[in-house]
């Protein structure tokens, strides 16, 4: 019993216990006194029973205390085993079997089965059986004593008080049992009130038309709906148990799966575009959004992949874009793809624009009347052809729309700061556009080729950080319109002083061009002399004899050729005619030299060493008269490559000479690590040195570094004998070039000049 005392049962410390030992023990407490004083009144006095009545009531009392401390089944113990040891010591007294306290057992079990439960009950019934088999023994070995007559209030209080009590526990018992049949119905009902809204819940996942995928906090995937393996081709077989980046994100980007993981770590939900895969590699555009799902205690289990197919709503997308920027006709951009991207060009307002860029319009001259002659469908035909034309030599980054009708624009990118030069570019691609549909254009369905001339506007842009794409449109619009009213088949700027330059220049190159294949380029010499006024040598430099012209200098036009190819094939025309010059025996016999001009990116060639010595081979030149000039430009942009070129030109038996010295970066540095034999002073030293001191001073420098290098020195430009006694004063061996000796002249006449007989030969 003690050890059932020690065991805690909370299951029993209900709401039903606690009533019923609140009951128990007030009643046992109050009848136990009552009877207790009652028995006091007999005579004589029972003191053993009235004290054991007493216990009684003190047992129900101590029982009330537990309670009041919350130790339910410590009172319901005592309650139990307290009553049933001093019931069962007064049913002894009053003669067992016999006697009127029989009552209280039947009371006492039903008691302990609701306050105890099964295992007290046995024993309690097990007990009371043993006692009642001792009773009936003691009474038929007749011990117990012969009861003495009952204290009747006593026994009517005894049994008032077990009747009443029984009749309470009896019906708090109910009480309790009813409440606890409603709650069971209750729970039922709500349960399956529960089950039917996760079944619809369950219901509305399954069947959303949109995927669902539920996984693990590792990614995994734990269940998807038949959205998503419609969707996706794969089997739920398949998916579950495996990553989500291999079936559900898998076209996340590492950065974009970083970004989302991060944003699930924080507990937050994810929303943003992903381009999935199907199971057969098809693209899958989707709207998705990640959430975590929360425990009721607020932890995470789970995350959840609301996923909307929107690949059909991008297409759609895609589509209304393409309408609303490119012309359905020609599949060209249109006219609204053509204004963003001036204003994308234009860039931030404010900022002056950092290069040009050009805006042309082209309109097909007389299409009206091809339109009119062979009808609409081939007059759409033509305007597909000269779209495809027209794109086969757009250079790279430039845009080419249709504007409207036979109107095409080109937007050519980054010409450069330099205002003529992008004038320029934007004249040649002009013509360039003009010469392509000049070929004949082949239409499907009609024999006959058509050919269309057209006529081109042209705008730089932007003009002003002000500048803006229906300004452009406007100008490009009215230099196309002057275009038209030309005649047709002209490019026309809107900036018409522009225009003029870059037509003028641009004539000028493409006229060029022609020359050096043409014949019209002159050598002139001009000589180089000792200061005894004996000829040293010549100054090889070019001129243009123009057909239209007359004689152009090269001030005008190798400024143009060196922004182009240009240059190279002028030069190397200049140097392969220099060295024939110079194979002649005048030459070779008078040991006089002839000096050319080489011009950076002719020098820089990859070829351009192993070019001079098959030059001096096939013309039989000798090299050892050849002096090649260079300005220092060229030095200061590749030092290596010029040295070594420098080196293999000397071993070749070349001179090179640095010419215009003074004016550029002259580091006297470099002077001493380059391996040339001589030097020009620039012209502008020459002029002011008798007369500026300053000037006097740095030629004097120049001269004594020359020669403290060894480096032959020529001064360019002497006009007054003043400058020639300047220089022969302080430098004996010095070489004049200048018109006190000489103007360049024809090489012809140079040569006839210098030896009249053997010229003629
Ligand atoms: P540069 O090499 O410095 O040529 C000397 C220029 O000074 C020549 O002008 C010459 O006519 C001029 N000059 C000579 N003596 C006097 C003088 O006493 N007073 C004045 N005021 N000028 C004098 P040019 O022939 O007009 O050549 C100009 C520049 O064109 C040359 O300057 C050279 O840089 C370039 N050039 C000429 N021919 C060629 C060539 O074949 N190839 C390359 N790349 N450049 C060339
Ligand atoms: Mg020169
Ligand atoms: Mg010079």
């Amino acid at each position: 019993m003690a050890e059932a005392l020690a065991v805690p049962l909370p299951d029993h410390e209900d709401a039903t216990t606690r009533h019923l030992v609140r009951v128990a023990g007030w009643a046992v407490m109050l009848i136990g006194s009552v009877i207790g004083l009652l028995l006091m009144w007999d005579e004589p006095v029972q003191p053993v029973r009235v004290a054991l009545n007493f216990v009684a009531a003190s047992v129900g009392g101590v029982a009330l205390l537990l309670a009041r401390r919350q130790r339910w089944t410590q009172a319901a113990h005592l309650l139990v085993w307290g009553v049933w040891v001093s019931v069962s010591l007064v049913a002894a007294r009053n003669g067992g079997v016999n006697g009127p306290n029989l009552l209280n057992y039947p009371v006492l079990i039903v008691l302990t089965g609701w306050l105890l439960g099964v295992r007290a009950t046995v024993i309690l019934v097990g007990l009371t059986a043993l006692l009642f088999l001792g009773f009936i023994g003691a009474d038929i070995l007749g011990v117990f004593k012969p009861v003495q007559a009952a204290n009747r209030m006593a026994t009517a209080v005894y049994l008032a008080g077990i009747l009443s009590f029984t009749a309470a526990a009896t019906l708090l018992s109910r009480r309790s049992y009813m409440n606890r049949v409603q709650e069971a119905q209750r729970i039922a009902a709500s349960l399956v009130a529960s089950e039917a809204a996760l079944r619809k819940l369950l219901r509305a996942v399954e069947q959303s038309p949109e995927s669902i995928v539920i996984t693990d906090l590792d990614e995994n995937v734990e269940y998807v709906n038949d959205a998503f393996v419609r969707r996706t081709g794969y089997a739920r077989d398949e998916v579950v148990g495996g990553a989500s980046a291999s079936y559900s994100s898998n076209g996340l980007a590492p950065a974009q799966r970083e970004g989302l993981r991060a944003t699930l770590a924080r507990g937050d939900s994810w929303a943003g575009e992903q381009v999935n895969y199907r199971k057969d590699g098809q693209a899958l555009i989707e709207s998705v959004v990640v959430a975590p799902i929360r425990q009721p205690d607020g932890s995470v289990s789970h995350y959840v992949e609301l996923k909307q197919d929107i690949t059909e709503r991008k297409r759609a997308a895609d589509e209304i874009h393409r309408l609303a920027h490119f012309d359905s006709l020609t599949s060209l951009p249109n006219r609204s793809t053509l204004m963003e991207r001036l204003q994308v060009l234009r860039g931030r307002g404010g900022r002056p624009p950092s290069t040009q860029h050009a805006l042309l319009l082209l309109d097909l001259d007389r299409f009206t009347t091809f339109n009119d002659a062979r009808g609409s469908e081939m007059g759409d035909r033509l305007l597909c052809a000269v779209a495809l034309r027209l794109s086969e030599i757009l250079p790279a980054q430039s845009l080419l729309v249709r504007v409207a009708g036979d109107e095409f624009a080109v937007v050519l990118h980054g010409l450069g700061v330099d205002v003529s030069l992008a004038g320029r570019h934007a004249l040649a691609f002009a013509e360039k556009l003009q010469t392509a549909l000049l070929r004949p254009l082949r239409l499907e369905g009609d024999a006959q080729d058509a050919q269309l001339g057209a006529s081109v506007g042209i705008t730089l842009y932007p003009q002003s950080a002000s500048d803006g794409a229906h300004d452009a449109l406007r100008r490009a619009g009215m230099a196309l319109h002057r275009a038209k009213q030309a005649g047709g088949g002209q490019a026309a700027f809107f900036e018409q002083g522009m225009g003029e330059v870059a037509e003028q220049r641009f004539r000028l190159e493409r006229e060029l061009r022609h020359a050096i294949g043409a014949g019209e380029l002159r050598l002139h010499l001009q000589s180089q002399v000792d200061v005894q006024g004996q000829i040293t040598g010549a100054e090889v430099l070019v001129r243009w004899q123009h057909p239209r012209d007359g004689l152009v200098p090269p001030g005008v036009f190798i400024p143009i050729a060196e922004e182009s190819d240009l240059i190279v094939s002028l030069g190397d025309w200049v140097l392969a005619h220099a060295c024939a010059l110079l194979a002649q025996p005048a030459f070779r016999e008078r040991r006089l030299r002839l000096s050319v001009n080489l011009s950076a990116r002719q020098f820089r060639q990859a070829g351009f060493v192993t070019q001079v010595r098959a030059l001096l081979a096939s013309t039989g030149a000798d090299p050892r008269l050849l002096t090649l000039e260079v300005t220092e430009g060229l030095v200061i942009e590749d030092f290596d490559d010029t040295v070594a070129k420098m080196r293999e030109l000397a071993v070749l038996g070349v001179d090179i000479s640095l010419d215009d010295f003074g004016t550029g970066y002259s580091s006297l540095a470099y002077l001493k690590r380059l391996p040339i034999q001589e030097i020009k002073i620039d012209r502008s030293f020459v002029h002011e040195a008798p007369t500026n001191a300053d000037d006097g001073v740095l030629v004097e420098g120049i001269l004594s570094v020359a020669r403290h290098f060894g480096l032959r020195v020529v001064a360019e430009g002497v006009e007054t004998q003043a400058q020639a006694d300047f220089l022969s004063l302080r430098a004996p061996d010095i070489v004049y070039q200048g018109y006190l000796f000489g103007r360049p002249e024809p090489d012809t006449q140079w040569l006839a000049r210098l030896v009249p007989a053997e010229a003629l030969r």
